[in-house]
């Protein structure tokens, strides 16, 4: 007894260093909290700080574990529906979705320690942390995933327990992480979100890039975040010794040539946050830089954000209560942006030379960064994207209670739906799907869908007690017309909640169907003249008697009406 206590004090005092450190201690040594360091971290900020701050358990991760949210309000208000939203704002900041990027789990620990200690903690803003969001990915340590990245010395891994990349689960939500997120989402309602990250790509100066959720998109709040409030935080930071540049997304293989907005469409994180006019930023450290510069420029920008939504409270609440006004009242909707290649900005920016020399791999030549030769220059900056199309809102879009999945993830959403009361036949608008790509090889577990081609018939079919209603209305609209109009790019359809539709189920044998089909050209003119009409333009069609029948056999009543139909029906004014 007396021996294996003292080795637990043995064991205490060497376990010791990693619990009395700061956190300052901890990234300069070139390391990042593990997840069980980063919760006993902020557990202890409770026990300091009851009246101001608390950890709740929020929802479960595919890994098993619980998700945490760290909560710090100055009146003790814990709920998101206990504190006043006319006078305060709300911050969600989401790290280590991609945990071999960690700099925001250890700066938020920075963030937090310093305004509870140094007693500056606002009395219009409150602060949602959730410190380690893809914990199955976080407790898969080692030293090296990412190939390209300056330390810490060990990192989690970027996918989950069930290795999906939680930044591409937004929508189609495979993961228990996703629902735990939208819960904590939707019932905070923020109106900024940040997920904190560590960059790709190019080497250059700048220890930070920004991605700013692509302005064009967001409507009213893409004005005022273009016009006021980025503008404000690139300043900020350079005044505080950061430089930042847009995220170097580039057009060519080098910054040189510019680079572009990146558009994070409603799968990634702030694409989804933007649905509901939640104004979205992604901190992109430098992979390349010191740990203790990525997590202190990170640290950074999250103090010059807050003080920005301290300052300008009322603003932003404002301007979200316009935009949310807007959205209401309007009866179009545009879908599917595309990059202006025509226009572009331009972007101080801080390089090094971008050079090729002989590899000593290949042989061939290979491109360098030569930190001897820095320079700054302008250089073009795309950000302008246009729709490729604006659709016509319906009052409302019926999903039959069947596609029970897509019921639970709008559900979840906090969608206004409503059910059908009774059995009965009714008149819908229903698309039919007449083309769509399919992706070859599995993305994220799905075969996504793209460029779907719509014909829209007004039929009439049966709905079921218990079907679905879903309005586009309040401030889940986008979010609804973006998951359920299947020419959306994130659309359900495209991540493949309705595949079962494009399966046809009855056929015909050709020898039985064959008087049908000649009685049919028979007795009808029109599709007789189609009918000769493609023979004629159409020599594959012509020598195949099957395609011939098959043909005849779509414009037949044998045929089923729901085959390629859409199942979420619309019904307009
Ligand atoms: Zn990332």
């Amino acid at each position: 007894m007396l021996k294996s206590w003292i080795a637990l004090v043995f064991i205490g005092l060497f376990s010791l260093p990693v619990f009395s450190q700061t956190i300052e201690d901890i990234y300069q040594q070139n390391r990042t909290y593990t997840h069980e360091e980063v919760i006993r971290k902020y557990m202890r900020l409770e026990k300091e700080f009851p009246q101001q701050c608390k950890l709740v358990t929020a929802g479960e991760v595919d890994c098993g574990r619980r998700l945490h949210t760290f909560i710090i309000n100055k009146k003790g208000l814990f709920s998101a529906d206990s504190i006043d939203r006319s006078a305060e704002t709300v911050l969600l900041i989401n790290n280590a979705i991609h945990p071999g990027e960690p700099c925001g789990v250890d700066a938020c620990v920075k963030l937090s320690r310093s305004w509870l200690r140094s007693n500056k903690v606002p009395d219009n803003l409150t602060l949602v942390i959730i410190p380690m969001y893809n914990i199955g990915g976080g407790t898969n340590r080692s030293c090296c995933s990412r190939a390209n990245q300056n330390g810490p010395d060990e990192y989690g891994f970027r996918g989950n327990a069930r290795n999906l990349d939680l930044n591409r689960d937004f929508i189609k939500m495979d993961s228990k992480n996703a629902f735990s997120f939208v819960e904590i989402f939707r019932q905070w309602d923020p109106n900024i979100f940040v997920d904190t990250h560590t960059s790709n790509g190019a080497d250059y100066q700048h220890v930070m890039t920004l991605i700013t959720t692509q302005t064009d998109k967001l409507g009213h709040l893409g004005k005022y975040t273009k016009e006021t409030l980025t503008p404000t935080l690139f300043k900020k930071m350079s005044a505080n010794g950061y430089d930042m540049a847009p995220y170097m997304h580039t057009v060519g293989r080098t910054p040189d040539d510019g680079i572009m907005d990146y558009l994070e469409t409603p799968r990634y994180s702030t694409g989804y946050t933007a649905q509901f006019d939640c104004i979205g930023f992604v901190t992109e450290a430098h992979m390349l830089k010191p740990y203790k510069d990525r997590v202190e420029s990170t640290y950074a920008f999250l103090e010059i954000l807050s003080q920005f939504m301290i300052n300008n409270g009322k603003e932003l609440i404002a301007q979200r209560d316009k935009a949310r006004y807007l959205q209401e009242a309007t009866q179009v909707h545009s879908i599917n942006y595309q990059l202006d290649t025509t226009v572009h900005d331009s972007i101080w920016f801080k390089g090094y030379a971008a050079k090729y020399k002989t590899s000593e791999v290949t042989g061939l030549p290979r491109l360098y960064y030569d930190h001897d030769e820095p320079y700054e220059k302008y250089i073009p900056y795309f950000n302008t994207y246009t729709p490729n199309e604006t659709i016509k809102v319906p009052e409302y879009y019926v999903v039959p209670q069947a596609w029970k999945e897509v019921v639970s993830r709008l559900k979840h959403n906090k969608v206004v739906m409503t059910q059908v009361k009774r059995d009965h036949y009714t008149y819908v608008d229903a698309d039919y799907i007449t083309n769509y790509e399919t992706s070859p090889s599995p993305y994220e577990g799905h075969y996504l869908h793209k460029d779907v081609v719509i014909e829209t018939k007004n039929v009439k079919v049966k709905l079921y007690a218990g079907d679905w209603m879903v309005y586009p209305k309040g401030d889940a609209k986008r979010f609804v017309i973006e998951t359920l109009d299947s020419r959306c790019v994130d659309s359900y359809f495209n991540w493949n909640f309705f595949d079962e539709i494009l399966m046809q189920k009855e056929w015909f044998s050709p020898y039985v169907f064959e008087d049908k089909a000649a009685e049919m050209l028979q007795t009808n003119s029109d599709l007789k003249k189609r009918f000769e009409d493609k023979k004629k333009n159409d020599p594959d069609f012509a020598k195949n008697a099957w395609t011939q029948l098959y043909f005849l056999y779509t414009q037949s009543d044998n045929y089923e009406p729901s085959h390629n139909r859409y199942p979420v029906y619309k019904v307009f004014k």
